[in-house]
């Protein structure tokens, strides 16, 4: 898949920073997602079934009780990222342990949504002390990871709760260090297997030293 073009620019505006790489994907792994796109759903007389690892054909209306649309969960996704800084929180032990690596490392944000909401993002990242760069793309991981390493062969740390996106990082760069972490718990025990060579994470306070000794960092900060 080609590169995003703003996706590219946004990244043109980073420090050149020739540290070790930390890149974070940021729904389910700095931020909760599922937990909170639930509670707008209900808000707007919906429900999310998290029986099974999916989110389109698992909205049902609430009185109902009938899956909706597929165009319909599109358009009560755009309407949650819509105003996801009033919902959205931050992942258990996900501030202090950022904090411990950040001396030692450049972390960089990567979410896959539209460029339109990264303001919003960007707001709501820093009031929940998240002040690290945040880069936005609408097309493959893989490509912008590639491009947020730059030309030094520095080591890559990347995370994600989406196999697809592991696997094009690991495309990309055969090299980066490929960890799962899924905030939500009943999801994640839906998960099929996760793909090879990539290493599941239960939470914050257990990345930290793994993300470290993976990056190569000395420990203590
Ligand atoms: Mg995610």
């Amino acid at each position: 898949m080609s590169d995003d073009p703003e996706t590219a620019r946004q990244i043109a505006e980073l420090s050149h920073d020739a540290r070790p790489l930390l890149v974070l994907d940021v729904d389910e792994v700095v931020l909760d997602f599922v937990d909170p796109f639930s509670r707008f759903l209900n808000s707007q007389g919906f429900e999310l079934l998290t029986d099974s690892f999916r989110i389109h054909g698992n909205i049902v209306a609430l009185e109902s009780r009938e899956a909706v649309s597929s165009e319909a969960v599109s358009a009560l996704m755009t309407g949650f990222f819509d105003v996801h800084d009033a919902w959205q929180t931050v992942a258990s032990d996900a501030v202090a342990t950022l904090d411990s690596l950040a001396p030692r490392a450049e972390i960089v944000l990567l979410t896959a949504m539209p460029h339109r909401h990264r303001a919003v993002r960007r707001g709501l990242l820093d009031r929940l002390s998240l002040p690290y760069p945040l880069v936005s793309t609408e097309a493959a991981k893989g490509p912008a990871v590639r491009r947020i390493r730059g030309s030094t062969p520095r080591p890559v740390a990347f995370i994600d709760d989406i196999p697809r996106n592991l696997e094009s990082v690991a495309a990309s760069v055969p090299d980066a260090k490929l960890f799962h972490m899924m905030s939500h718990a009943g999801f994640r025990a839906l998960l099929p297997p996760l793909p090879t060579g990539v290493v599941a994470l239960e939470n914050w306070r257990d990345a930290g030293p793994r993300i470290a000794a993976a990056l190569g960092l000395s420990q203590n900060s």
